[in-house]
């Protein structure tokens, strides 16, 4: 008899292990990202971007340098982009979702301060796309339970999870991002190397829904990652830095805040300061902020830093965040001074992803026979 694999049940006490840069496939998408890079600016009419957040606080710098960078740029190009604000996937780690509405005002708040424009692109709520949500059913039939139990970031999430046992919403995440991404028929996301296996199984689904519906033709593209520099910023406490983990510097934090967090972040007893990512991660991953933040390599920075250690790491690391975000800090608070417009923004981004979904939904429906 076959024996289906179960998931794992959340630990509170899991050790602060990410799953391995090649158990997530990091090299090779980084690869194919340099080669996109090249692409894009050629064609960028070619390409529709899907990417979001969930609404389970606020974006911090791992955000910033994993993805958003990245769909700024993208639009910014000429890419077609849709940023989702994943509402309903809030409830895969926990059972009620907190502050939902100032979560997602807050989410909308940070795109328009770090130049998201909605005249040029579409900012919705998951929630609000109902026809997005039908593709869930057809898809959820294209993928094994085996599939879904090898997935390693589902792992990790489990592993840092609220909740006592694992619901079916965590363990059918990657098929929710599937349906998110091919609702409007994306076919590059800018994302951190945490979703990569969950890219990988949408462009799976997509292959096969092809395969089984297609009639020779492809009714949904397979999408491609596209990896930033930073796919991993570490939090303040040597694991990813994340919104729910208690170890992130938002970007609307104030200075001082951010001087304080940056002070507390841990690092090693080496006073030597090098970049080593493999063997010295904590300060790794802080003069690779640092050096993104002053468009300079990780590399240079440490040998500036030397022997001055950890504290004078930390000092540049502060300096360097500071500046760089004071310009997108000040945006923003313009903009929370007319929660109408965020509001406005959003309702306009709902009807245009409404749009999109209802002909995907209409073509999906055609080519399974079920459109009476
Ligand atoms: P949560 O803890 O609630 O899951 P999160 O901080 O992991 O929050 P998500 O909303 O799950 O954030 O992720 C949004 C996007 O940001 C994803 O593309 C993810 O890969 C990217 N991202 C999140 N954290 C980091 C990080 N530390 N480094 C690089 N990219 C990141
Ligand atoms: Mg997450």
């Amino acid at each position: 008899m076959n024996t289906v694999p179960q998931p794992t049940s959340p630990n509170p006490d899991a050790p602060a292990v990410e799953p391995s840069t090649d158990a997530l496939g990091t090299t090779a998408a980084q690869a194919r990202s340099a080669v996109l890079e090249k692409l894009i600016p050629k064609d960028p009419g070619r390409f529709r971007v899907l990417t979001g957040d969930r609404p389970t606080g606020r974006l911090h710098l791992g955000h910033y340098f994993g993805t958003l960078h990245n769909r700024v740029r993208l639009q910014n190009l000429g890419v077609d982009l849709f940023v989702i604000i994943a509402d309903y996937q809030v409830l895969t780690d926990r059972d009620v979702a907190d502050n939902l509405t100032g979560h997602v005002e807050e989410l909308v708040l940070d795109y328009l301060a770090i130049g998201v424009d909605p005249a040029r692109s579409t900012i919705f709520t998951h929630s609000a796309v109902p026809a997005l949500n039908q593709l869930l059913l057809p898809f959820l039939s294209l993928v094994s339970v085996a599939e879904l139990n090898r997935n390693p970031t589902v792992k990790d999430e489990i592993a840092h999870s609220r909740q006592s046992s694992v619901s079916g919403l965590m363990f059918t995440y990657p098929v929710h991002q599937a349906a998110d991404i091919l609702f409007c028929r994306a076919n590059l996301v800018p994302v951190g190397q945490d979703q990569l296996p969950h890219l990988e199984l949408t462009r799976t689904i997509a292959r096969r829904f092809n395969d089984r519906y297609g009639a020779g033709g492809a009714v949904f593209p397979e999408p491609e990652a596209l990896l930033s520099p930073a796919p991993l910023l570490l939090g303040t406490d040597g694991t990813k830095m994340s919104k729910s983990r208690g170890n992130a510097i938002g970007l609307a934090a104030d200075a001082d805040e951010t001087a304080r967090l940056i002070k507390g972040a841990r690092t090693d007893c080496e006073r030597h300061i090098t970049f080593d990512p493999a063997g010295r991660p904590e300060v790794s991953s802080l003069l690779l902020l640092a050096a993104l933040c002053q468009d300079r390599t990780p590399q240079q920075l440490a040998d500036d830093i030397g022997s001055a250690g950890a504290a004078a790491l930390k000092r540049t690391v502060t300096e360097a965040v500071n500046e760089y975000l004071a310009p997108v800090r000040a945006r923003r608070s313009e903009y929370a001074r007319d929660r109408a417009h965020l509001r406005r923004t959003l309702r306009e981004g709902n009807e245009r992803a409404r749009a999109v979904a209802d002909t995907t939904l209409a073509e999906v429906r055609a080519a399974m026979n079920s459109h009476y």
